[in-house]
């Protein structure tokens, strides 16, 4: 808390201003043996000059307590909902993490020949031929790390197809709601991007669509359902023109939520689809974490996938296959994020088909119940009944000069961790909310009356929502100095002399005594 009634703040002592001298988090018996200096055994050039100078000394109930309260200043979806719509901030059975603690996987080197590896290598061909079921497609690579990795990977398999064809082309063409990774992707590709524009409904306007498919049109790179949680109505006549010109379609499923077990892209003309395994198929995400990026294909792009394939010997052993002459090569190191992928695969079999199905419709009722009972509070640029998330935007709030990143920092103070901000950025003051499948009616209606009360509050008081939050510890941060001027480290301030200059401009004092 910012406000303490009285002035020893408990949270303002930070480990390293607990440090007592010779303090320690345990006691051990004492040494019977001769100490001998670690310079008998390195070179003392590889030493450093004071290995502990600058470590906190401290108790292990100080250390336990630091934790701890750390961790109550953050937010998490164990907390409650986490409405950041498009990444899909779901509640992950905890169950998933276990499988993947189990010591045969969490302890098995990659390097492990392919005989003993025989249940890591059953895990990760299961989840590539599950992967191909729920998308409609024939085979595929865990190997991408992220969404944005398995977009990369995936143009590059159009690539060396085109190329393969002897037709190589140059345009990728890509919707003006897309996420921000996929032209930065198509770039990195080598490709020129094309943006093509949505229609008064939000969908793919056609028209244009068909005016830029000409001959050198190697891709349109598509999200179903689009940001705006709509579900591109004419997807079939979308996959047709692209292919009529010669073109492929890559299809971005980071919204996959609202489709698993109901629709599958490959029925839909698909070409190459990634899928985020971090935001469908459970896995803890956000703040950088490990993902997993899956990208499944066609038969005709099967040839370029990745090295190494899992296949399946004669003998039904399962083996690494690195003899592929079109690969396009490998995209990471080893495997994949083992762990995340092992997640998947927990959540998939437990879920079972119809566990899945359920996924979408919960996730798609739930979208819809908070556009019902807000559409009358908050402006719906795109109306129309949505999929997995639905985008409110600040345009009826603005009259009283509160913008939607108010609105976001208010619903802190109500307990919601903010929807996604200002994207698709095709809805000025977008507020991108997607409540998942895994929140309860009573959680949503919390949602919706504190979205009430804050819209209240604009007309009442908009000064109390432009300078929210109010109840956390810190309040509205300097972003631009925070992206420009990160603070990684914490330095001691107790001794000064060890701790380093900042880097010019930066704030010299640590975020955590910043004033807010
Ligand atoms: C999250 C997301 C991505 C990128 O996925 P990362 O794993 O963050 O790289 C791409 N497209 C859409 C629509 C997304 O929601």
């Amino acid at each position: 808390m910012r406000e303490t009634p009285c002035h020893v703040s408990r949270d303002e002592a930070l480990i390293f201003e607990r440090s007592h001298p010779g303090r320690a988090a345990y006691s051990l018996p004492p040494l019977d043996v001769p100490t001998v200096p670690l310079e008998t055994w390195i070179e003392a050039r590889f030493l450093r000059p004071d290995p502990v100078a600058g470590l906190p000394e401290v108790s292990e109930v100080d250390v336990i307590r630091h934790f701890t309260r750390l961790s109550r200043w953050n937010y998490a979806v164990d907390v409650g909902m986490y409405p950041l719509g498009s990444c899909t901030m779901k509640y992950n059975p905890k169950m998933n993490d276990q499988a993947a603690r189990l010591e045969g996987f969490a302890l098995h080197h990659p390097l492990t020949p392919e005989e003993l590896s025989q249940g890591s290598l059953d895990v990760l061909k299961m989840l590539e031929e599950l992967l191909c079921e729920i998308t409609g497609m024939v085979a595929g690579c865990l190997q991408p790390a992220a969404g944005a990795h398995g977009e990369l990977t995936g143009l590059l398999l159009i690539r060396a197809c085109l190329e393969a064809r002897g037709d190589p082309r140059r345009k990728v063409l890509i919707p003006d709601s897309a996420h921000g990774t996929n032209p930065a992707s198509a770039a990195i590709c080598g490709y020129s991007v094309q943006t093509i524009p949505s229609n008064e409904r939000g969908l793919i306007d056609l028209d244009a669509l068909r005016r830029a498919a000409d001959r050198d049109l190697a891709a349109l790179m598509l999200t179903n359902p689009n940001t705006l949680g709509l579900f591109e109505e004419e997807i079939e006549e979308i996959t047709r023109i692209v292919h009529e010109a010669g073109g492929l379609v890559y299809m971005d499923g980071a919204n996959m939520n609202a489709l698993v077990g109901i629709a599958r892209p490959g029925d839909m003309g698909v070409d190459v689809i990634h899928l985020n395994v971090h935001k469908t198929f459970s896995t803890p995400h956000g703040g950088g974490g490990p993902g997993a990026g899956p990208v499944l294909v066609t038969a005709e792009l099967e040839p370029f996938l990745p090295v190494p394939r899992i296949v399946r010997r004669a003998d039904g052993r399962l083996a690494l296959d690195y003899d592929r002459p079109y690969s396009i090569g490998r995209v990471r190191a080893f495997y994949g994020n083992f762990g995340v992928l092992v997640r998947g695969l927990s959540y998939i079999l437990t879920m079972g088909p119809e566990g899945l199905r359920e996924v979408a419709e919960t996730a798609v009722l739930n979208a819809n119940y908070l556009a019902h009972h807000l559409k009358d509070t908050y402006e719906i640029a795109y109306p129309g009944p949505v999929m997995h998330e639905v985008v409110f935007s600040d345009k009826r709030q603005r009259a009283y000069g509160v913008r939607n990143v108010d609105i976001a920092k208010r619903l802190i103070d109500y307990g919601f961790h903010p929807p996604t901000m200002s994207f698709p950025l095709i809805v000025p003051g977008a507020l991108m909310v997607e409540p998942t499948e895994t929140e309860c009616r009573e959680e949503l209606d919390l949602f919706i009356a504190a979205m009430k009360a804050i819209d209240r509050e604009c007309r009442e008081n908009p000064e109390l929502v432009r300078t929210a939050p109010h109840r956390t510890r810190l309040g509205r941060l300097d972003e631009v100095a925070a992206a420009r001027h990160p603070v990684l480290r914490w330095r001691p301030q107790a001794s000064p002399s060890r701790a380093e200059a900042p880097p010019d401009g930066a704030p010299s004092e640590r975020i955590g005594s910043s004033e807010s």
